[in-house]
């Protein structure tokens, strides 16, 4: 079916006013957990076959927080689309105020490759838990990740409801030139700009998650081997192809041959030198990918790891020292294994360094000091992040996710999600009882008199 025609047939049933059920939501929320759980063996096949994902990580990243999502709508529908009453003033008495949570319509989502599932399936659960009709585009990068979302939507829901379109920049256009009553985009700043233009000329809302340079700050007096130990997992999970990754790492100085020996030591236990499709250790995504980041090693500058297999799309676990903002390395997010390790001795330098670039959709802060974390917290513009953490915030569906300037526009997840796929429509509902007659004409300085006592 042509695009035209699934958006017009979407604007229909959404008209027909099906969606608005609670109980139609919660049924089609969970047809598509049972979708999910019968065919865990094809989503986990097709991830693996596109870059190496393991059954274990696609749980843990992926399918473990559909399965959250789906369970926490579930659970929340019905708060969450209660009308909510609000207190009137006496300007308008007798009368009460409230405020209807409904469903914006049809709604665009746009996904990306690097979380292939999560990425687009949450926002779409999220979607059609506030009561819209979807149509949903994933990444063509991971083309079999792709496919296999396509026949399970396309063979189990209503094209007029739920509907997955494959493609790559094409069809997106053609997509875009549609008028939708929302748009959710996750990728890159750049391809962001153009899905906010295309998007306003509709004058349709959008929620934009975008990407950005993650710093980490790793001060003193921290736990040298923890923090290591939790900044090695969060960078090379989905081997550094995550949006909120650490990009880079800002160290005291005075800690910084022990941190970087404490690095190597964690990336020794966990991962393997070795060039080959490991169970825990993912491939770079395409070719593309792959060369841009081998450009970004710069040899006289790795401390350790460095190992690559073009053929295999490998690049092991690598931490680069000796970096400097000048650095290429430190031009755009990395989006890879690759971990650059620049040290500081005066942290108001390295925190005005931070904010001089673009506001990060993620910063990390390492420190036993509360001062300090609050210091970096109250300084520093971000979208979300962690104090002793990396990455972790994301696992918190009462967190609302998303960045800020450059790194994006608008949350989601859990509640946040619901209200950004939600308009919230205000009401006041007034008596026939009283009518004062102070408000209209004739006017006169008495009426002024009274109403500037009330409301001054
Ligand atoms: P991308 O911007 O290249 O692609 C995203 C989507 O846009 C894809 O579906 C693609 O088909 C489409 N697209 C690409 N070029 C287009 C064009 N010219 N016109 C219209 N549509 C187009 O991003 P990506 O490579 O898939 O993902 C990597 C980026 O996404 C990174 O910057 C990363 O930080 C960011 N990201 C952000 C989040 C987040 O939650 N904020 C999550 C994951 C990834």
């Amino acid at each position: 079916m042509e695009i035209q025609e699934i958006l017009a047939s979407q604007k229909a049933f959404f008209n027909s006013n099906a969606t608005k059920s609670i109980d139609f939501r919660i049924a089609q929320l969970t047809k598509i957990k049972k979708v999910l759980k019968d065919n865990e063996a094809l989503l986990y096949k097709a991830i693996y076959d596109d870059f190496g994902k393991s059954e274990f990580e696609t749980y843990l990243t992926e399918l473990s927080l559909l399965y959250h999502e789906i369970n926490n709508s579930i659970d929340n529908i019905e708060k969450w689309s209660k009308r909510k009453k609000v207190s009137t003033g006496f300007v308008n008495f007798p009368a009460k105020s409230y405020i209807i949570p409904e469903p914006l319509g049809s709604t665009l989502i746009i996904g990306a490759w690097n979380y292939p599932y999560q990425l687009s399936l949450v926002p779409a659960i999220t979607s059609l838990a506030a009561g819209n009709t979807v149509i949903l585009k994933p990444s063509e990068l991971p083309a079999r990740t792709s496919a296999v979302m396509a026949k399970l939507i396309n063979e189990n829901f209503a094209s007029e409801y739920f509907c997955v379109v494959e493609g790559g920049i094409e069809e997106t256009t053609e997509l875009l030139n549609q008028k939708f009553d929302k748009i959710f985009f996750t990728g890159s700043t750049t391809v962001g700009k153009i899905v906010y233009q295309a998007a306003a000329k509709h004058l349709t809302p959008v929620t934009l998650e975008l990407g950005g340079k993650s710093p980490t700050f790793v001060l003193a007096d921290t736990d040298i081997k923890m923090t290591a130990k939790r900044i090695v997992w969060a960078k090379f999970l989905n081997a550094g192809q995550t949006c909120i990754a650490p990009d880079y790492i800002l160290v005291d100085k005075a800690i910084e041959s022990r941190f970087l020996q404490a690095l190597k030591e964690e990336i020794k236990a966990n991962y393997k030198e070795k060039d080959v499709k490991a169970e825990n250790y993912l491939q770079i995504i395409n070719s593309k990918n792959f060369d841009r980041l081998i450009k970004l090693l710069d040899s006289n500058k790795i401390y350790h790891g460095g190992t690559t297999n073009e053929v295999e799309r490998f690049i092991s676990p690598t931490i680069m020292h000796n970096i400097t903002f000048e650095d290429e390395v430190m031009e755009d997010e990395i989006f890879g294994p690759l971990l650059p390790v620049l040290s500081f001795t005066n942290l108001d330098e390295a925190i005005k360094k931070v904010k001089s670039r673009p506001k990060p959709l993620s910063c990390y802060i390492y420190t036993k000091s509360s001062k300090s974390a609050d210091k970096l917290l109250s300084e520093i513009s971000f979208g979300g992040g962690a104090v002793n953490d990396s990455l972790m915030h994301l696992s918190n569906s009462k967190l609302p996710f998303g960045g800020v300037g450059g790194s994006g526009i608008g949350n989601y997840h859990g509640k946040a999600g619901f209200d950004s796929f939600t308009h919230f429509k205000s009401i006041l509902d007034k008596s026939f009882l009283l009518e004062p007659s102070i408000k209209y004409a004739p006017y006169s300085d008495m009426k002024k008199k009274i109403i500037k006592w009330f409301l001054e």
